[in-house]
């Protein structure tokens, strides 16, 4: 039994009430519902131990009434497993006992599934924070707390099994934060119990041991104490003395990391010595070493140099009367208060009346989430009571209860590639605590994450929009310059189909394996696959590598009568069946569409190979293809593919129209009765006259069409003409 609750006997609501009137008057009524309420909705059920359920939450409360925890706190305590256990809801505790109280039970509940889950041992360190992650208010974790306090303190009532998986998770998780936010006796408390059920034969050893020794050790300390108190005061310094005795846990754990042996331990027990001013721990100090040699090494200054969890303390050990080691610690009363109670403490209940240095309170707060994790800010915490330690981290759980840590924004697919590469690549949904959620869903603290996939299933582009994770970001890219390769392949490869067949050689003798390496030698090209990405990109032309794949007078022969013969671009395009690349999506890099005429599909097109980008579609009217015209190499003949049904096009319309009221709205009606979106308008008008600019977003020709035939149709307008595209 932890020494704070030694000797209580069961825990009864007139007891709670009595310790919360102690420091908190005027609440009597507030804990005295929660108690009613909780015995009603817990009525029929029992613990293993035999007790009805209600002993727990009282016992729970009490601890937290023993911390002096504020009236909510304590009433939360209470209530703590009625929302979890029972048919209670959240709603009718906030109805019965307000947001606040409704808010700390709320917290503790989504705390209860993290119990259920498997933290494995490795990952102590990220349950542990997402457990202070998922509580926004410090003092869901203080009721937490309480609560594995209570259970571990009943644990011989459960079956081995679970036994010991709390014993090692109290062991693992609870008594660390408790540790790191310096609450020293829960720290110490949990330890303890954890340490009595996971090693009962080493506790017993040292039990043995302990006891032996223990009438010796304690006429000694006696012997010790009364002698420093009369030398300090004669010295004229205030102190006041107790003597301490290590727990079990910690001996065992100071003989199996130093690799000694119970003899060995010098600070089994200690004199502990608490004075009321910081610079009174040095003169005692100093005294004590007038008194007694001190042990070179043993000397720990922790004032100067606090702990993480802001343990202030002097420690010297010293070879006292007897020729026996003795420890001495040597802090003020508030270094005493924050040792024991931690951030406890500042959360405790306090009068009006009583000071509250709060930017004290924040100072502390701040330091105490430095040290948990140096990058957190401390603007977000100082809201409040309330903190988040970790607001640029989010923590959720693989189906497998593995817990897994994330940056804030994060979503399904971060998760997925974090399992693994290949899930990552196929993944397609994911179901979050269940339910079946979009890919780009931020993740929360605690979701259970499944991701779902398919194998023929890729990444998607627009997922680079939303992830964020490093390792996602650079698979995702990965792939996508993956695929660009391959489609760049089979690009060059279909250019030089092209070529060859204007000068009507054939593909299947040209294009060997051997014939291309040998042509990627020449042109400085790694090999023929890059030969041919090259070519797709438009690095190298098709007629560069025609050259080194036909014989020289073939070659020649046709370039000569090419020049002669005036060929005009749009005939040969319109004349012959040749085989055209097809242009698909319009979020293909390899395949853009002009700036000049911005052509959509059904309008005639030609391709024109741009180095370093592909192939540019232009409409077939464009005014600058008539530039390219002396320049058929780099000419393609594209056509449309299967267009994407929902992709928008937007195309420039010039509408003259009679100057009347009404006309745009005619035209914009018209326009989105055949689904079409206007996204620009511009306007001016000469005497009765007004010309009208529209930028429409359409499907394709047929769509389009549609547009221009019923705008023409509106009263007042006189003409419609697609123009080309200007500044949009
Ligand atoms: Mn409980």
């Amino acid at each position: 039994m932890p020494p704070r609750l030694e000797g209580l006997p069961p825990a009864r609501i007139m007891d709670i009430v009595d310790l919360v009137e102690e420091y908190a008057s005027g609440h009597t009524d507030l804990v005295t519902r929660a108690y009613i309420y909780t015995a009603k909705v817990h009525r029929g059920q029992s613990r293993l131990s035999g007790e009805p359920y209600v002993s727990h939450p009282l016992e729970v409360a009490r601890i937290l009434a023993i911390m002096r925890q504020d009236p909510e706190t304590v009433a939360a305590g209470i209530l703590h497993d009625t929302v979890e256990d029972t048919a209670a809801t959240i709603e009718e505790i906030n109805h019965l006992f307000g947001d606040h109280v409704a808010e700390l039970v709320d917290g503790v509940t989504k705390l209860a599934r993290l119990d259920n889950s498997n933290a494995r041992a490795r990952q102590a360190e990220n349950y542990r924070k997402m457990l202070v992650a998922m509580s926004h208010d410090i003092r869901v974790i203080l009721i937490k707390l309480a609560d594995r306090l209570h259970n571990a303190m009943t644990l011989e009532y459960l079956p081995s099994g679970r036994r010991e998986r709390i014993a090692r998770e109290t062991a693992q998780i609870y008594a660390p934060l408790a540790n790191r936010l310096g609450i020293g006796w829960l720290k110490g408390a949990l330890e303890e119990i954890a340490f009595r059920h996971l090693h009962p034969v080493e506790y017993a050893e040292i039990d043995d041991k302990l006891k032996e020794g223990f009438a010796d050790r304690k006429a000694f300390l006696e012997e010790t104490e009364s002698l420093v108190c009369d030398s300090l005061s004669q010295a004229g310094l205030k102190a006041e003395i107790s003597a301490r005795f290590k727990l079990h846990s910690s001996i065992h754990r100071k003989m199996r990391e130093q690799k000694i042996d119970f003899h060995q331990v010098f600070d089994i027990s200690g004199l502990r010595i608490i004075v009321e001013e910081l610079k009174d721990c040095y003169a005692v100090l100093g005294h004590l070493h007038t008194l007694w040699k001190p042990i070179p090494g043993r000397f720990k200054d922790y004032i100067a140099l606090p702990k993480a969890n802001l343990y202030q303390s002097l420690h010297t050990t010293v070879m006292g009367a007897r020729g026996q080691r003795l420890e001495f610690q040597i802090r003020t009363r508030e270094m005493h208060q924050m040792a024991e109670q931690g951030i406890a403490a500042h959360w405790r209940y306090k009068e009006e009346d009583e000071d509250d240095d709060s930017f004290d309170k924040f100072e502390w707060l701040r330091r105490i989430v430095e040290s948990l994790q140096e990058e957190t800010d401390p603007k977000d915490l100082v809201d409040s009571v309330r903190l988040n330690l970790f607001p640029d981290e989010v923590f959720v759980f693989t189906p497998n209860s593995e817990v897994r840590r994330f940056p804030r924004g994060a979503t399904p697919v971060d998760f997925a590639y974090s399992i693994h590469s290949e899930i990552g690549h196929h993944c397609v949904g994911a179901r979050v605590n269940g339910r079946i959620v979009p890919l780009n869903t931020l993740l929360e603290n605690g979701d259970v994450v499944e991701i779902l996939t398919n194998p023929h299933r890729t990444p998607g582009r627009d997922w680079l929009k939303f992830i964020v994770t490093p390792r996602a970001k650079q698979q995702v890219r990965a792939w996508v310059r993956q695929e660009q390769r391959l489609r760049s392949t089979d690009l060059g490869r279909e250019l030089l189909e092209l070529e060859l067949n204007r000068f009507k050689a054939d593909a299947a003798t040209h294009l060997t394996d051997d014939r291309l390496e040998g042509a990627a030698g020449e042109l400085n090209q790694q090999n023929k696959e890059d030969l041919l990405v090259s070519v797709g990109f438009g690095r190298l032309s098709a007629r560069e590598v025609i050259h080194c794949l036909l014989p020289k007078e073939v070659v020649q022969g046709y370039e000569k009568r090419e020049k002669s013969a005036i060929r005009r671009l749009v005939q040969r395009v319109g004349g012959k069946s040749l085989k055209a690349i097809l242009v698909k999506g319009q979020d293909d890099v390899l395949i853009r569409f002009a700036k000049c005429c911005d052509p959509i599909p059904g309008d005639p097109i030609i391709g024109f190979i741009t180095r370093g980008k592909g192939v540019t579609v232009h409409s077939q009217m464009c005014a600058s293809v008539q530039d390219f015209s002396g320049d058929h190499e780099r000419l393609v003949d594209v056509a449309w593919g299967q267009e994407k049904k929902d992709e928008m096009h937007t195309v420039t319309l010039a509408v003259e129209a009679v100057d009347r009221p009404g006309i745009l709205a005619g035209l914009s009606s018209v326009i989105a009765s055949c689904e079409s979106n206007i996204s620009r308008i511009e306007a001016e008008s000469h005497h009765d006259r007004a010309g009208i600019r529209l930028d429409v977003q359409v499907h394709d020709l047929d769509h389009l069409n549609d547009v221009l035939k019923k705008a023409r149709d509106v009263k007042g307008v006189l003409s419609v003409l697609r123009v080309a595209p200007q500044t949009r």
